[in-house]
């Protein structure tokens, strides 16, 4: 099978970081980019540090995470960063790009479009996604590279989450599929589990379900965060995953556009009340409280 030597990721946010560490660690070749950042001073807007420095921190943070997670002896050299205005360009040398930008179909929609032109024809392309369809996603693309198209959909924190859910789409390939299946098993060390393309696909239909659930009864219960993390921790076999712990980890941002997405996508008929989101939680997501990636969430950040 053909190997995977050189990948790129595209997002340098809490997945795509961890993502492009996983993969440098793993011995592969990887160009992380994120956007130039916007508003940036005239002095800056030809300094190449500073149009790549969404990119830069993003990989920065996923380097000091905590227990440090880094060993591959040649980590520096394997991952570069840059950005998608200046850079796109090297997913030509790619034989893997991996989408990690926000959770909004329109963006990756043009994304993927871009990345069309680009791609040389055997290269597989993967979004990330937490649940969008992959039908809405190649809306406008060629046959070619919806052939070569599948959702790779990692946990977070990428390194120590074993799953790797791998969702084919109508027209993809099921020798492209195998080949991932193959690199995500003997490279990337995962346990593969393979959804079909519905509405979250398999682990977040069933997590969000269960953390908007839970955010339900609390405000019902009268409870507090803590409450209900006390007693679906540890005491219940998740030392690192209470409920709130895990959506201050995932981005409140994130978790909410999975949940609206679902909603949007279901009927009546199922079950499509329960991915309602909580006012709260939107509020906290206008006032960019959004969990670990800010200063905080449900809990204060530290
Ligand atoms: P994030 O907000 O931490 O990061 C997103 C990054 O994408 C940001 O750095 C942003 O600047 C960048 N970005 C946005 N639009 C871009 C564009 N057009 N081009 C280049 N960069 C762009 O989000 P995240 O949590 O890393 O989520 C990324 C994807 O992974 C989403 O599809 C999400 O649903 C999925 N996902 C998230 C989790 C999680 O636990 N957070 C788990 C599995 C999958």
């Amino acid at each position: 099978m053909k190997p995977i030597h050189r990948a790129a990721v595209i997002g340098a946010g809490v997945m795509g970081s961890g993502i492009a560490a996983h993969l440098a660690n793993a011995g592969i070749h990887v160009v992380l980019l994120d956007m130039v950042p916007p508003n940036l001073d005239e002095t800056k807007k030809t300094d190449r540090a500073a149009r790549n420095a969404w990119a830069q921190g993003g990989l920065e943070k996923a380097v000091k995470a905590r227990p440090a997670a880094f060993f591959h002896p040649s980590f520096a050299r394997l991952v570069e960063v840059g950005n998608v205005e200046d850079d796109l360009e090297r997913v030509k040398d790619c034989d893997l790009v991996i989408e990690a930008i926000i959770e909004k179909l329109e963006p990756k929609q043009s994304l993927f479009a871009r990345l069309e032109k680009l791609v040389k024809p055997s290269a597989i392309v993967a979004s990330n996604t937490s649940g969008l369809r992959i039908a809405e996603m190649m809306a406008g693309r060629s046959e070619a590279f919806r052939k070569n198209f599948l959702v790779m959909h990692f946990f977070n924190p990428v390194r120590y989450m074993k799953l790797l859910e791998l969702v084919a789409g109508p027209d993809t390939d099921p020798a492209v599929f195998e080949r991932v299946v193959r690199f995500g098993e003997d490279v990337l060390g995962k346990g593969i589990v393979v959804g079909k393309d519905t509405p979250n696909f398999v682990g977040n239909r069933i997590g969000v379900h269960a953390m908007l659930a839970t955010l339900q009864g609390m405000v019902e219960m009268g409870l507090e965060p803590e409450d209900v993390d006390a007693i679906t921790g540890p005491a219940m076999g998740h030392p690192k995953s209470a409920t709130f712990r895990t959506a201050d980890l995932v981005g409140v941002d994130t978790f909410v556009h999975v949940a609206d997405n679902c909603y949007a996508s279901l009927t009546e008929d199922e079950d499509r009340e329960v991915f309602k989101v909580p006012a709260f939680a939107r509020g906290m997501l206008e006032k960019k409280i959004l969990g670990d990636k800010t200063r905080g969430g449900f809990y204060k950040k530290g």
